[in-house]
C-alpha cells in the first residue's frame, strides 16, 4: 500500500550575495561584501538611501541606490526606522534583490553562498519504498539553486541518482519542463514516488 506523505522543506540561506562590479581603487573586477548597514541622506523632505557595500580586497565602499530623491512622505514610517537602524533582514532583503541589483547595473554573485536545507529527511534507498511523497519547498531568498542540488544534498545520494529516479519518473514536477534543472524559487513542489 502506498500513501501520499507531504514534506515541507526550507531552504535558507546562511550567507548574503556579493556584487561582482569594478573597483575604482582594485581597479578591476571585484567582488563586493553586503555590509548590513544603510547610508541614508535627508534633504529637506527628499530622501536618498543606500547600502553600503565594500570591497573585499581594499574595503573601498559601493553604495547601492535604494530610493533616490524620493518624498519623505511616500516611505512607510517604520520602514524608516528600520533603515535607520540598519535593519540585518532588511539588507538580507535587498541582498538577494534582482530588480535593485540591474538597476544599480550590477551583478548579483551567488557562487559562494553556504545554506541549509530545513526539514524532514526522506529515506528514498530504504527497502521497498513505496511513499508518494509531495515535497514543498520554499525559499524566500531565491539564489539560483538547481532542482538536482538540493535533492541531492537532502537525500543523501548522487546527482546520477536522481537523474535515474527522474528517468525512470520516481521524482516528478507539474510541468514537463526539465524539472532536474530548474532553479528553486520561492515555492515550487516536487513528487516522489
Ligand atoms: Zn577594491
Amino acid at each position: 500500500m502506498s500513501y501520499q506523505q507531504i514534506v515541507k522543506w526550507e531552504i535558507i540561506p546562511l550567507t548574503l550575495p556579493m556584487v561582482k562590479k569594478n573597483c575604482c581603487k582594485c581597479g578591476n573586477n571585484s567582488l563586493f561584501i553586503n555590509s548590513n548597514k544603510f547610508r541614508v541622506n535627508a534633504n529637506k523632505n527628499k530622501l536618498d538611501i543606500w547600502l553600503i557595500y565594500q570591497c573585499e580586497k581594499c574595503k573601498s565602499t559601493w553604495n547601492m541606490s535604494i530610493y533616490e530623491r524620493i518624498n519623505y512622505k511616500d516611505i512607510d514610517p517604520t520602514i524608516y526606522k528600520l533603515f535607520l537602524n540598519n535593519d540585518i533582514e532588511l539588507a538580507k532583503q535587498y541582498g538577494f534583490d534582482i530588480a535593485i541589483h540591474n538597476k544599480n547595473k550590477v551583478n548579483i554573485d551567488y557562487e559562494n553562498i553556504e545554506y541549509e536545507i530545513i526539514g524532514e529527511k526522506i529515506d528514498i534507498l530504504e527497502e521497498n519504498f513505496n511513499k508518494k511523497i509531495i515535497l514543498d519547498i520554499t525559499c524566500k531568498y531565491p539564489f539560483g539553486l538547481r532542482v538536482d542540488k538540493v535533492l541531492s544534498k537532502k537525500l543523501g545520494v548522487s546527482r546520477e541518482k536522481i537523474k535515474k529516479l527522474h528517468k525512470n519518473s520516481l521524482i516528478y514536477g507539474d510541468c514537463k519542463k526539465d524539472l532536474l534543472r530548474e532553479k528553486i524559487n520561492n515555492n515550487i513542489k516536487i513528487y516522489i514516488g
